[in-house]
């Protein structure tokens, strides 16, 4: 049917592709790419054969325009070079904008680098704040921190191999010296996961820039070490209880 369909697509393997994102690939009458040199080979891999256009979210308004006349009467499918779209990547104003014109919308769910890091990082995944790339300039990278340090949440964040042992020691800086996991190439022949403390690992890649790509996973603050009033007056009103 005609619409906008958000088609996940592999962070290194292949055979990560799903049956619906290929099927769906082969079927759909264009397909918007990141960087269409990017997409030929993914496309090729699953035999889909539709012509591609190059969207980004900066892509003029015409372009955007002429996309949501065609939802009405076409199926055009919306890819970045590797993940989940709109995850740190190109789509949300092209789904904001068909959302509120009222063309169908499906989503082809698949591999993000994000998820995939929370279940390898051994570091709770009850709650998690993604923060997606810090900004690069020091001073507005350590407003970010500063912004989130106080919340009870794994903080997943992505980064690339040069910055990493940078950001690692500004992240030591502002949240102390917390548990976390890099981990690295998911899904490539290389995957791995680093675990240590902000201190450790800044200093091993301060020294060292790793090489492809990285997701970190920084632990929640530890539990305070006074008691809360909440925990006081449950423990006073329990000894009351026991006294009466
Ligand atoms: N939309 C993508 C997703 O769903 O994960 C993310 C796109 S973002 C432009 C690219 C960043 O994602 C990389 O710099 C890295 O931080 C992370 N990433 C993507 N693939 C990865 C992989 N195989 N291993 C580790 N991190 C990866």
């Amino acid at each position: 049917p005609p619409g906008l369909y958000i088609v996940a697509t592999p962070i290194g393997n292949l055979g990560d592709m799903t049956a619906r994102a290929a099927d769906t690939l082969r079927r759909v009458d264009y397909i918007l790419a990141e960087d269409k040199r990017v997409s030929a080979k993914l496309l090729a891999h699953v035999g889909a054969k539709a012509p591609m256009t190059a969207y980004h979210d900066h892509s003029d308004e015409r372009l955007r325009e002429r996309i949501l006349s065609d939802l009405g009467s076409k199926a055009v499918a919306l890819v970045s070079d590797a993940g989940t779209p709109l995850i740190s990547d190109p789509g949300y104003k092209l789904v904001r904008a068909a959302r509120q014109a009222g063309h169908a919308i499906y989503t082809l769910p698949g591999p993000c680098a994000a998820i995939a890091a929370l279940t390898l990082a051994g570091l709770p995944t009850d709650r998690f704040l993604f923060l997606g790339f810090l900004p690069a300039k020091a001073k507005a990278r350590a407003d970010a921190i500063t912004e989130v340090a106080s919340i009870r949440a794994s903080l997943v964040l992505y980064e690339t191999g040069p910055r990493l042992g940078d950001t690692l020691g500004a992240l030591n800086a502002t949240l102390g010296d917390r548990e976390v996991a890099v981990v690295r190439e998911l899904t490539k022949l290389h995957e791995e996961c680093v675990n240590g403390t902000l201190s450790e690992l800044a200093s091993r890649y301060g020294e060292l820039a790793p090489k492809g790509e990285i997701v970190i996973v920084v632990a929640p603050p530890s539990k305070p070490e006074g008691a809360s009033s909440a925990q006081i007056d449950s423990a006073l009103d329990e000894a009351l209880s026991r006294l009466s």
